[in-house]
């Protein structure tokens, strides 16, 4: 059996990256699942940078297994690409996600729909035992609503609504496996898992 790390204790992304990446003899175990404190600085500008960052110290904490970390966030065209890397604490409080989704309505309170655009970007990082590295990508394009539509998912979901429901539905709205099949994670993950097959 080969053990994972998954640098991450994001339920959401845990149970997403246990469905996609499903090799046989493979088995992935949170940091929390393995009693390992691992809490690097996230400071890189980048998101493969950070995910970079994670991954590696899950690396080493674990005394070589091979590790997994994904960074996410959402960048918005009128903001110039924010709030990005910083997506998780755009409101000054890293992972309140009612705080976050506030912010972004009042950043774009004078932005007209048709200039709303964004998008959520997932990178992922992986290193092996040996340590050697593969990187994967994924992006969904849509626009940031004007309310809170839906409880599934996390973080942005509510407000965003992906092209390919055309502006009828945020990603809070569908089943997790629906927002799989489309999502920035889920498309990095089934690059990762053809890089990796
Ligand atoms: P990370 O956990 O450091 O990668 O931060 C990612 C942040 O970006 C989260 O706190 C969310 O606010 C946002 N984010 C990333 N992926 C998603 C997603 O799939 N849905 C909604 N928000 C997301």
């Amino acid at each position: 059996m080969k053990t994972v790390v998954i640098a991450t204790n994001n339920a959401h992304k845990v149970e997403e990256i246990r469905t996609a990446l499903d090799f046989e003899g493979w088995e992935f175990k949170t940091l929390r699942e393995l009693g390992i404190e691992s809490n690097p600085i996230e400071d890189a500008d980048t998101f493969e940078g950070n995910a970079r960052i994670k991954a590696r110290a899950a690396h080493e904490a674990s005394g070589g297994l091979a590790s997994l970390a994904d960074d996410s966030g959402i960048a918005v065209d009128a903001l110039g690409g924010a709030p990005g890397v910083y997506s998780s604490r755009y409101a000054g409080v890293d992972g309140d996600d009612a705080a976050n989704n506030a912010k972004l309505f009042e950043e774009l309170a004078d932005v007209p729909y048709e200039e709303r655009t964004g998008r959520f970007v997932c990178t992922l990082v992986f290193v092996d035992e040996d340590g050697s590295e593969t990187v994967a990508y994924g992006t969904i394009e849509g626009h940031i609503g004007y309310e809170l539509r839906g409880t599934e998912g996390f973080g942005y979901d509510p407000l965003f609504l992906p092209d390919e429901f055309n502006g009828e539905l945020t990603l809070a709205e569908v089943s997790q496996e629906q927002k799989n099949a489309i999502s920035h994670r889920g498309n990095a993950l089934r690059e990762l898992k053809a890089l990796l097959a």
